[in-house]
């Protein structure tokens, strides 16, 4: 006996066409909307139950997930607070939005189904993406409500019966149509369920599993074990973020983060987020060892509502420079459809995004005082989100200046103010600016890392990928402070002092050794200069100017206006130093022949050792090496 035919409030005759057109993407969240409002109305009754609104047995509060494959249905069962054909008509038929024409003007801006659901409070309707036919059966908890049935082909007509439900709570039936069949394989649903109803706080329950249970004892004494079919409940009601930190046990948090992240090894430190004002926020972010694959790591951190998954895109919510964190964020204040373009436009975002930053900064601050040790062994793995976000957060900046490290190439770690300490009484410049010199490279800087060293000066180590953005931060943070690659000019330049060494050479000899080098070098780019430097510096230097490398730098990482720098040809600077004795040596050697070519072995010696000679280069080098060994030879047998 049909009840009551009626239509679909939303005076668009061809609402669902649309909403199943323009979902198309994202068919599986129609299980996590119907799952959600299936354990939204189980806490609903258990809320009723404990305000004493409601006074009769809670009984088993499970949310039940069944496939008929035959029948082709999935069915969706909850016991709670159900609904009359009342309630039906207003919550369900009545779809929560303005209007109609509302709707067809934002749907057309939209960017996501996400968006669309959210914002007009469609999760029942989403089930229409994957059935034909939707069926309620439901019976409300109140004192002598009916049970009630609604069905409804997807085209704005609905019916509603009188339905068979004796127990209180609701059933959704999805006939599910032939486009969508995946959803009707257990292993299809499973995985959906995994991902999204992992922690819900009710026990979701897909069907049964085997597993082996113990059976008594064989002959020998050994424990026999059976097969047995137990209810397979997919999810853990109560995971670690819902709890007080002070429940918790480091061993709590270790098998947390592997129940999340299966493969993953231990985190380096955790950190438990729990506020309550001006938003609700729960949640706990894990330091992850960095991997050299820094992408693979990325959107890792899984954000829930009231313990739904929603998504691990966590971009607007999370500071860029902690998306290598892993964990959970859990926040009522952001809706279960949550869109990007949401996101962007919210202020709880905003402040979530800023009370993370902080209690990271926090954590961060409390570990170096606590413990520097300990926190000087993580640094090669922190040290990068460090570094990254006081060069992106302002706010960050103003705590890590405190606890930021840098390395220098003894493998000692100093903060920003001690390291200034460290330095400026022999790095200082006679300026008055302090010199912070560093490679990148330590391996192909090592001479001149050990010039610098001979002189007492220090030499940081900064290698990371993220070195080259940090260090003009630090100089433009730190006052009077100038940072130069090791490599980028002759010590007596990189820290020009008072003092000038005075030449040992008279003007025409250096005029000369300048032409000798020139013809050696032939080779524009490479401009000759003869310096007084202090006798134990190397004869020869070749360097590039700092600026014009940090401009090619640039260039290379796409920065904007830069292409320009990229197009130079690599100019250096050719350093001889006047007061070496090799020079002496080439100025005063037998004929102009003789002159070149110890001018060319010098040279190309300074190349070798910044690994800058290559191809026929190294081989013609290694020639007339072999033939001067040959020639001192033939000069001591005469002798
Ligand atoms: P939302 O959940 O955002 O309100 P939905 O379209 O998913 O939007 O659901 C509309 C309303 O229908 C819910 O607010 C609730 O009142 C009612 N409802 C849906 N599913 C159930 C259910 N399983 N049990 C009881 N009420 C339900």
């Amino acid at each position: 006996m049909v009840q009551e035919k009626g239509t679909i409030s939303i005076h668009t005759e061809n609402i669902f066409p649309i909403i199943k057109k323009f979902l198309y993407s994202d068919h599986e969240i129609f299980l996590r909307e119907l799952v959600s409002n299936a354990v939204d109305a189980t806490q609903k009754v258990k809320r009723l139950s404990s305000l004493g609104q409601y006074n009769k047995a809670l009984g088993d509060l499970r949310v039940r997930i069944a496939v008929d494959e035959n029948a082709k249905t999935i069915t969706i069962s909850d016991s709670g607070i159900g609904m009359t054909a009342e309630e039906i008509k207003k919550y369900i038929n009545q779809i929560a939005f303005s209007g109609a024409t509302e709707f067809m003007e934002k749907f057309k801006e939209a960017k996501d189904a996400n968006e669309i659901i959210g914002r007009f409070g469609l999760g029942f309707y989403s089930a229409f993406m994957v059935a034909d036919k939707v069926e309620i059966q439901t019976l409300s908890y109140q004192d002598g409500a009916e049970p009630a049935r609604w069905i409804c082909d997807g085209s704005t007509e609905f019916e509603i019966t009188e339905g068979n439900r004796t127990e209180r709570g609701t059933d959704v039936i999805l006939y599910i149509n032939s486009e969508n069949e995946e959803f009707l394989e257990k292993h299809r649903i499973q995985e959906i369920l995994d991902k999204y109803a992992k922690f819900l706080p009710v026990p979701i329950q897909f069907g049964t599993r085997t597993t082996s249970e113990p059976d008594g004892e064989d002959e020998k004494g050994e424990t026999k074990y059976k097969q047995v079919e137990v209810d397979n409940i997919i999810n853990n009601t109560n995971p670690i973020w819902t709890k007080q930190p002070s429940e918790l046990k480091d061993e709590d948090y270790l098998n947390f983060y592997h129940e999340l992240y299966p493969l993953a090894e231990d985190p380096l430190f955790w950190i438990h987020l729990n506020v309550d004002y001006p938003f609700n926020l729960t949640g706990v972010l894990y330091f992850p060892k960095l991997k050299n694959d820094f992408e693979i790591q990325r959107n890792k951190i899984k954000l829930f509502s009231r313990q739904v998954f929603i998504t691990d895109e966590v971009k607007d919510i999370v500071p860029e420079f902690l998306m290598l964190l892993h964990g959970v964020i859990d926040s009522p204040d952001i809706p279960l459809n949550v869109s990007r373009s949401f996101l962007q436009a919210d202020s709880n975002v905003k402040k979530i995004n800023s009370y993370i930053t902080r209690k990271v900064a926090d954590k961060l601050g409390e570990l170096f005082r606590k413990d520097r040790k300990a926190y000087e062994e993580k640094w090669s793995d922190i040290g990068l989100f460090v570094k990254y976000g006081a060069i992106s957060e302002e706010k960050f900046w103003e705590k890590a200046k405190d606890f930021l490290l840098l390395s220098n190439t003894q493998k000692a770690h100093h903060t920003l103010d001690e390291y200034n300490e460290k330095v400026k009484t022999l790095q200082t410049d006679k300026d008055g600016r302090v010199v912070y010199l560093y490679t990148n490279d330590a391996e192909k800087q090592d001479a001149f890392i050990q010039s610098a060293i001979k002189r007492s000066y220090d030499v940081l180590v900064m290698d990371s990928p993220i070195d080259n953005h940090f260090i003009q931060h630090l100089e433009m943070k730190l006052e009077k402070t100038s940072i130069k690659r090791v490599d980028a000019d002759i010590l007596d330049r990189l820290i020009q002092k008072e003092d000038n060494l005075t030449h040992v050479l008279t003007e025409d000899e250096s005029k000369k050794v300048k032409e000798i080098f020139e013809k050696a070098i032939n080779n524009s780019n490479m401009n000759v200069t003869v310096e007084p430097l202090s006798a134990d510096e190397l004869p020869v230097t070749i360097t590039m100017e700092e600026w014009m490398r940090r401009m090619k730098e640039m260039a290379r990482m796409g920065g904007g206006g830069m292409q320009f720098y990229g197009s130079l040809p690599d100019n250096y600077k050719v350093a001889i130093n006047g007061n070496h004795k090799l020079i002496n040596r080439i100025l005063n050697a037998g004929d102009e022949s003789q002159q070149t070519a110890l001018a060319k072995q010098a040279f190309d010696l300074a190349l070798l050792s910044q690994g800058m000679l290559k191809g026929a280069d190294l081989t013609a080098f290694v020639e007339r090496s072999v033939n001067l060994i040959g020639d001192n030879e033939a000069v001591a047998n005469k002798a």
